[in-house]
Formats: structure tokens, sequence, C-alpha cells
């Protein structure tokens, strides 16, 4: 039997592009259902992140008109992560697969055609992922370059251009639920979750209408929000950084040792010799107290320790 797919969007003042977007979501759902790819008790699921505009009203008279729509709102805005799990998880007892995707239209809908292909194939994670960056401005296609860059080399698995676009099965949505994490990075998340995972590629557009919520200052915030909520190595730089200096301020007073030995050193050298030393004392020492606070850390989030991906038939 075709299984239940559940479009998950999150918006948030969205009242300009939704009545341009929702009908092309809704095309898509109707194009999957008609090649039998989904079944008929699939659904759109927008998700009303607390919005200020009149989104509520258009998700409303939506699901008044056709019932393929269903909308949840939130108390208040949350931020896009976390109205996009709150979605994701309003569906995951309801259906076999989400695909989630922002409200805007910059995320070509026919690659979820695909998706639901490598889903039947056997993936219980499809992560859609852009092919070029072509219709971006050079300082967001650099920016972009240094996030992920700086996301890998602070040890957070990601996706290379991948954003919240992402196919998801109910195995994967109930292994998600077990993560307990209040600061929400879910690009970072899922490769956790683990599970036979693919990449399906597509193009990305302008936005349709309205205007974007993540300006240069929030993408930071991201970025930095995603580091330290996936990653304890910032705190373990202390240490390394510690170690450097008390090598290098180590052979800065040999040096002047054997400078003094020849009468050709102030005596201030040995003293800023001294002073380096016992600041990178100190900063190991930090970084000794750092990797606690980062075991504690990782303790308090209460994360599954290992999520099982199958059982032969006798066990279950
Ligand atoms: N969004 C949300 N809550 C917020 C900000 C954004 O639900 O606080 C939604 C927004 O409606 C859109 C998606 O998150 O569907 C991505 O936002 P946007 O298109 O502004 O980001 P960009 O594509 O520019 O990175
Ligand atoms: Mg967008």
């Amino acid at each position: 039997m075709a299984p239940t797919l559940y479009i998950v969007i999150p918006c948030y003042n969205e009242e300009a592009v939704l009545p341009v977007t929702a009908p092309l979501f809704l095309q898509q759902l109707t194009a999957l259902q008609q090649a039998d790819l989904v079944s008929d008790s699939s659904r759109i699921l927008l998700v009303d992140d607390g919005s200020r505009d009149r989104t509520w009203e258009i998700i409303s008279a939506l699901a008044a008109e056709n019932c393929a729509y269903t909308g949840i709102s939130l108390s208040r805005n949350r931020g896009h992560q976390n109205a996009l799990l709150a979605g994701l998880m309003e569906a995951k007892d309801r259906c076999d697969i989400t695909i989630s995707i922002d409200c805007d239209g910059q995320d070509d809908p026919a690659a979820m055609e695909q998706m639901v292909h490598a889903y039947l194939d056997g993936c219980e994670v499809v992560y859609g992922v852009r092919r070029s960056r072509k219709s971006d401005t050079v300082f967001k296609r650099g920016t972009a370059r240094g996030f992920y860059r700086l996301l890998r080399g602070m040890g957070v698995d990601v996706v290379y251009d991948h954003a919240d676009y992402r196919l998801l099965s109910a195995k994967a949505l109930q292994a998600l639920a077990e993560f307990q994490e209040v600061n929400l990075f879910l690009r970072g998340m899922i490769p956790l979750v683990g599970f036979k995972s693919t990449s399906v590629y597509y193009d990305r557009h302008q936005r349709l209408a309205g205007k974007t919520h993540y300006p240069l200052r929030k993408m930071l915030h991201l970025a930095f929000d995603g580091i330290t909520s996936l990653s304890t190595k910032p705190l373990r730089m202390i240490s390394t950084l510690g170690v450097v200096l008390a090598l290098l301020s180590l052979l800065g007073i040999v040096w002047a040792l054997i400078a003094g030995w020849f009468g050709q050193v102030d005596s201030w050298v040995y003293l800023a010799a001294a002073v380096c030393l016992l600041g990178s004392i100190q900063l190991i020492c930090l970084g000794v107290i750092g990797e606690y606070v980062g075991k504690l850390y990782l303790e308090v989030k209460h994360r599954p320790r290992w999520i099982i991906g199958a059982r032969t038939e006798n066990e279950e």
C-alpha cells in the first residue's frame, strides 16, 4: 500500500507568499497521489509559528476549503527550528513519511517525487540538497560556504548545502523524538539519528514573495547555536591553546636564559616569559574544567545512547 505522507511547512508572517505557494504544494501532493506513490489520506500540515499577520486566518481558510490542508498554530513565535519540530512531532503518529519544506517556494516541490522513490527503495532519511548556488549573491555564497566549513571543522556532521528540505520516515521521527534537547539545530541532529539515508538534488529559486527571516545576524546566531549545541570542541580548544602557549613560553625562557648567559637580554624578557607561562598554565586548567563542563553538558541533554535500526522477526 502507498505510504501516507505529511508535508510539514513552518510559516511565520507569510501572508504574502502562502496564498501563492499553498496551491503549488497541493498540486504536488495530488500528482504524487495520482502516481500512486502516496496514499489518499496524505496531508499538508501548515504550522503557524505565532505569526502577527493574517497567516493563521489563511491557514484556517485553506483547511476549511480543502481537507488536504491541516494546520496547527503555536501560542507564540518560537523560531523556525522549533516550529518545524512541532509539526514533525504532530505528524509522526499519523503518517509513514514526512517531508519538511519552507513555505516561500524557494525549494522545488518537484523533488518530492524523487524523495518518495528513495524512501520506497529503503531510505529512512532523504536530504534535499541544492544543486548550485547560482541564484545567490557572492556574499551569500561565501558566507554559506564558511558556515558549513566551520560546522564541519567543529565536528558537527552536516550535509553540505542541505537546509531543512528533507524526507523523514516514521521510524526516523520516532528516533528523533528521543532527542530531548532544547537548543535545536535539526540539520546537525538528523545525521545523529542515523539510518540509511541519501540525497536528492534540486534547484533553489528566489523567494516567491515576502522577505527572508534570516538576515546575517540571525545566520551567525544559527551557526553559533549549531556549534555550541552539538559540539564541545570549543572547550577542548582552550586546553590545546594552553599547551601551545606553554610550549612557546618555555622556549622563550630557554632562549632568554641562553641569551642572558651571553649578557644580551633585558630583565623584562624573563618577566614576559614567566607571565606567558603562568597564563598558559591557567588556560590548561580552564581547559580541564571545560572537559568536565562538556561532559556535564552532554549528560543533561539526555540523548538516547543508541537507536536500534532493525530487529529480526523473532525478536519483535
Ligand atoms: N520561519 C518560522 N519561524 C520563524 C522564522 C521563519 O517558522 O521565526 C519559517 C518561514 O516562514 C519559512 C522558513 O521558516 O517557511 C524559512 O524562513 P526564510 O525563508 O525566511 O529563511 P531563508 O530561506 O531566507 O533562509
Ligand atoms: Mg526561504
